[in-house]
């Protein structure tokens, strides 16, 4: 199972304070964001990559159910305080 973005861009518009992607940050969003895709898509940094981070990072701490359940929710808190259309809601388990 890989998590399902929606590509909505907002965890990208709200970099503000993430030390990882301090080198990106202008006034909260990520430079290599254009037209609201990643510029870089393909070398962007590790914490940018959901499931990649699980893998290498998390899994040591907790399932993947219980980090895919956090990260949805992270989005669409962030979606719902930058006023994002609902249909870029992250729906787990369809
Ligand atoms: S906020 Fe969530 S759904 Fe939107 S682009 Fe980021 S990871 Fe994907
Ligand atoms: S590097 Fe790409 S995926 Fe990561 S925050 Fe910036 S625009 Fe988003």
């Amino acid at each position: 199972m890989t998590f399902p973005c929606t590509e909505c861009g907002a965890c990208c518009s709200s970099i503000e304070g993430i030390d990882f992607l301090e080198e990106y940050n202008e006034n909260g969003i990520c430079k290599m964001l254009v037209n609201n895709r990643c510029s870089i898509y393909e070398n962007r940094p590790l914490l940018c990559r959901i499931n990649q981070a699980y893998e290498e990072i998390f899994s040591s701490f907790m399932s993947k159910e219980e980090f895919f359940e956090q990260n949805a929710k992270a989005c669409n808190e962030l979606q719902e305080r930058l006023g994002i259309d609902l249909k870029y809601r992250v729906v787990l388990n369809q």
